[in-house]
C-alpha cells in the first residue's frame, strides 16, 4: 500500500463522514434544482468524441496544437485551484467574468465540469483550453457515485468525457467525484477509465459562506505551495474572493497552475483510479508511521513511496 494513497484516503474519510447521506453533499449546494433529468447522458449532443463538424461550437483545426503552448507560470511556489459545478451562465456571465480575471492575472485553473451544464452553456468549452486552464470531468449529473449509482460512475464520467471531447475536441484527464465521494467501486471504476481521482485539502467554504472575504481570508491563510484548492463556479463571491487572494499570493510569490501541472512541478505522475488530495512537502514525504519495534528488519518498511525526488 502506497504512503500517498493511505494519506489521501484516510483524508477522504474524513469528508466521507462530513457528507453522510446521499444527495447531502456541501458543494451539491443549490445547484442539484438546476440539473438535467437524471437519465446518464440525456439529451448529450450527437457525434464522435472527437467533435462534430456540424456543431459551429466545436473548434476545428489547429485547437490541440494551440493548447499545447500555455507555458507553466513562474512562481517560487505553486497551487492549483480548481472550480467546480460550472460553467455558469452564458457568454458574458459569471464563467467568462472569471476567465477574464484568470487570463489577466495569467493563471491556470481546472475546471470540473457538470456535463448537464456543458450543454447548455458549451459556448465556453474552447476559451478554457485557449487559457491555458485544464477541464476536468465532475460528471455528468452531479450524482453521489458512492450510492447513487451502481457502476461507480462508469456511465457518468463516461458519457461526460465524450461530451467534453465533442466541444473541447479532447477528453478530460482528471476527474472529481461530487462531494467528494468515492469507495472502492468508483476507484475501480476510474482506473477502467483511466482517471485519477482529483480531491482537496484547501476548501474554501464558498457554497456555505458565499462571502467574498471569507474566501479570500482561507486561501490566504491556508495557502501552501503544492496545495489544491476547492472552489465552485457557482457564485459571484467566489469569483471576487478568489481573485482577490490570487493577488496577495502572486505578490509572495505563488503561481497558480492546474492539477495536472502542479503534479507535473512536483514530479507526480497522476495514475488511474489513484486519489489525490494535494502535493505538499508532506504529503509526498510522509512521516515513517510509529511501529513498533524499531529493529533494522523494520525500516525497509517505514519507507514513504514516492515515484519522484
Ligand atoms: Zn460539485
Amino acid at each position: 500500500m502506497k504512503t500517498r494513497e493511505i494519506c489521501a484516503a484516510l483524508l477522504c474519510s474524513v469528508i466521507l463522514l462530513g457528507t453522510a447521506g446521499c444527495g447531502l453533499n456541501p458543494a451539491s449546494g443549490s445547484q442539484n434544482q438546476n440539473g438535467s433529468a437524471s437519465a446518464t447522458g440525456s439529451g448529450q449532443p450527437q457525434g464522435s468524441a472527437a467533435g462534430s463538424a456540424s456543431d459551429p461550437s466545436v473548434p476545428t483545426g489547429g485547437l490541440e496544437e494551440e493548447v499545447k503552448h500555455h507555458p507553466i507560470p513562474e512562481g517560487d511556489k505553486y497551487m492549483a485551484i480548481t472550480f467546480d459545478d460550472g460553467p455558469t451562465g452564458n457568454q458574458g456571465g459569471r464563467t467568462d467574468r472569471l476567465l477574464d480575471g484568470l487570463n489577466a492575472r495569467g493563471v491556470h485553473a481546472t475546471f470540473f465540469l457538470c456535463g448537464y451544464r456543458i450543454k447548455d452553456f458549451n459556448s465556453m468549452a474552447k476559451r478554457y483550453l485557449d487559457e491555458g486552464h485544464e477541464v476536468g470531468n465532475h460528471t455528468m449529473d452531479h450524482v453521489r457515485l458512492d450510492c447513487e449509482v451502481s457502476d461507480g460512475g462508469l456511465k457518468q464520467v463516461g458519457s461526460n468525457n465524450d461530451l467534453i471531447a465533442s466541444y473541447t475536441g479532447e477528453k478530460p484527464t482528471v476527474m472529481r467525484p461530487t462531494g467528494g465521494a468515492y469507495n472502492d467501486k468508483v476507484i475501480a471504476s476510474m482506473k477502467q477509465l483511466g482517471m485519477p481521482i482529483i480531491l482537496w485539502n484547501l476548501d474554501t467554504l464558498d457554497w456555505k459562506y458565499r462571502d467574498a472575504s471569507n474566501v479570500r481570508a482561507r486561501i490566504i491563510e491556508h495557502a501552501e505551495d503544492g496545495a489544491i484548492v476547492l472552489s465552485h463556479d457557482l457564485y459571484e463571491s467566489t469569483v471576487e474572493g478568489v481573485l482577490s487572494a490570487i493577488d496577495e499570493l502572486q505578490a509572495q510569490g505563488y503561481a497558480f497552475v492546474t492539477v495536472s501541472e502542479l503534479a507535473q512541478i512536483k514530479g507526480v505522475t497522476l495514475e488511474p483510479g489513484e486519489v489525490y488530495t494535494d502535493f505538499t512537502y508532506e504529503t509526498l514525504h510522509p512521516e515513517p508511521e510509529p511501529t513498533e519495534p524499531t529493529g533494522p528488519e523494520h525500516t525497509e518498511k517505514a519507507q514513504p513511496k514516492q515515484s519522484n525526488a
